[in-house]
């Protein structure tokens, strides 16, 4: 059997990391990681079931890649996308990463048989190492050595790369007794919310027993248009 606690506590830093590039509060992430770990029997199940809940992280693919240490096709499964669709992301992620900060323009077509263009829409894959034609990968290797446009692009991928692996930041794992305490909080918020969905469902089916025996003997009193006779 997996335990939550555990498993929440192998992608902690991850989930967390996010909180103030969604200027979130850690504190409060913290204790819902935990109620939806609590509830969660892989971690698939959870980082989709956070995903649910706070949508904007998709604006971070590469940094949920990077932290989470996902692959394409975990992305996808968990997106509910394409394993294209993902590497697209990465790839318009990357080029707008780096658009202000990239300065040589040089058009280098032909090194390693391939174009800049080629190169371009193969690099975010090939750092994540998901390209599937590795027939290429030695003219994509050779372009990269002799044009400047490109290797200037894919060292300043590296640095992209690089700052986001800095910025996960660590947290202290969760204990037993804090896990135990928010379980035990959450639950009894949850019996405490059905309590009062029952007592307002006895409510309303009372009100509607009363108001239906009222209908119900109301009839006999009110006279039937079919009994009204011409005078
Ligand atoms: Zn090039």
């Amino acid at each position: 059997m997996v335990d939550s606690r555990q498993l929440l506590n192998l992608h902690l830093d991850a989930f967390l990391s996010f909180a103030p590039l969604l200027k979130e509060n850690v504190e409060e992430w913290r204790k819902n990681l935990i109620e939806e770990a609590a509830e969660a029997d892989t971690f698939g199940e959870l980082l989709e079931a956070w995903l649910w809940l706070h949508p904007s992280l998709v604006q971070w693919p590469l940094h949920l890649k990077l932290w989470f240490g996902l692959s394409y096709h975990d992305m996808a499964q968990i997106l509910n996308l394409g394993e294209r669709d993902i590497a697209q992301m990465l790839r318009n992620y990357r080029m707008s990463a780096v658009a202000k900060d990239l300065r040589s323009e040089s058009d280098s077509t032909g090194i390693g048989g391939q174009s800049c263009f080629m190169v371009e829409q193969q690099l975010s894959g090939w750092l994540d190492m998901e390209l599937p034609d590795f027939g290429s990968l030695s003219g994509l290797d050779l372009h990269l050595q002799g044009c400047i446009t490109c290797h200037e692009r894919l060292l300043l991928y590296r640095r992209v790369q690089a700052e986001i692996l800095n910025a996960r930041n660590r947290f202290p794992s969760v204990k037993p007794e804090e896990w135990e305490e928010t379980v035990r909080l959450y639950k009894e918020r949850v019996r405490r919310r059905w309590k009062r969905l029952i007592i307002y469902i006895v409510a309303v089916l009372t009100l509607g027993g009363i108001l239906a025996g009222f209908l119900w003997s109301g009839p006999e009193k009110m006279p039937n248009i079919y009994e009204i006779h011409e005078p």
